[in-house]
């Protein structure tokens, strides 16, 4: 089956008596030949290598090769234990998780594109948390990377994951609903209430542009991470309490496509506009790349290299930032 709309997942899991992970499952075991086992184990394993960039984030401060960035996800993490912060700790615990896997990522290290390298850390921060928190086993967290995969292949196939064509809001605003809608699933919720999570969280994303300073996934690509992994959070919420998307997701996931194409080149992923052209976003790019032959080349080639789209099914490719995303 093509994963082109949302209503379609949920009237096949829902014919099915199926979660959308498991439909997804399904779906990919008809379609590749593998079996169940076998995909879970490779799921399994790209979980691994999430909670892997995690506890490195967090353990120790990561920094990026540029120095404009790092040490946040390390950062956070030590202030949240402390116990004084206005969102609760284990909230705050997927921020500091988001962001350390995003530094992991401008870090050069090994993360797993969800959906892209540039917004690798939003369904990391928001899982690992969910296992932390000690209310989820592994094995859950494995079936609700299928959930994310299905809710990144619909937006790939309808609208687009690409900072590049979509802005912003293609990929951050992407990874954002595959959270939210892994969430609902791993909660119990339904499939529709999966569909809403998505909705909601995608129009607080609706617009975002893609403005990377230098046209290195640093800044304001890691601090969006963080931040996005709440909206994940709280969309899931949303969704479970029963909060509906008035406007359908399918026809949210149109509008991203329709905002993205009208989106100026400026706020494509071309470090040109945005955060990108303000005097500190130029002052750092002249910082790090120096002479002005490096400052017109490296800029556009990074960003695409590092938000590149995912080599396989639903954004759960396995990445060395600038070398697979
Ligand atoms: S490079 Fe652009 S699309 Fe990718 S995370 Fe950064 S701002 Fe967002």
């Amino acid at each position: 089956m093509a994963f082109t709309h949302l209503h379609e997942l949920i009237r096949m899991a829902n014919e099915r008596g199926v979660t959308i992970g498991q439909l997804m499952l399904e779906v990919e075991a008809e379609q590749t030949g593998r079996t169940k086992e076998e995909i879970l184990a490779r799921m399994a394993r790209q979980f691994d290598v999430m909670e892997e960039a995690v506890r490195k984030g967090t353990r120790e401060p990561v920094m990026t090769r540029s120095g404009i960035t790092g040490g946040d996800g390390h950062r956070m993490h030590a202030y949240l234990q402390r116990g004084q912060s206005f969102v609760h700790p284990d909230t705050l615990r997927a921020t500091a998780y988001a962001l350390a896997v995003s530094e992991v990522n401008a870090g050069m290290g090994r993360i797993v594109a969800t959906p892209t390298a540039g917004s690798a850390g939003i369904l990391p921060g928001v899982l690992v948390a969910a296992l932390d928190s000690g209310r989820y086993r592994r094995e859950e967290l494995v079936m609700a990377l299928l959930t994310a995969a299905a809710i990144g292949l619909v937006i790939a196939n309808s609208a687009s994951i690409s900072g590049a064509a979509g802005g912003c809001q293609a990929e951050v605003g992407s990874a954002t609903a595959m959270a939210a809608g892994a969430l609902v699933e791993l909660a119990g919720g339904t499939p529709e209430q999966v569909g809403h999570a998505v909705g909601l969280a995608l129009k607080n994303s609706l617009g975002l542009v893609c403005d990377p300073v230098g046209g290195l996934v640093e800044v304001p690509c890691i601090v969006r991470n963080g931040l996005h992994a709440i909206t994940a959070m709280t969309a899931a919420d949303m969704a479970l309490a029963g909060v509906r998307s008035v406007i359908p997701p399918d026809e949210v996931i149109a509008v991203l496509h329709e905002i993205g194409k009208d989106m100026p080149v400026s706020l494509r992923e071309t470090g040109i506009g945005g955060l990108a052209g303000t005097p500190t976003g130029k002052a750092l790019r002249e910082k790090v790349f120096g002479d002005r032959a490096a400052r017109r080349n490296a800029g556009p080639t990074l960003a695409e290299a590092a938000c590149r789209e995912p080599a396989v099914a639903g954004g759960t490719g396995e990445s060395h930032r600038g070398d697979a995303s």
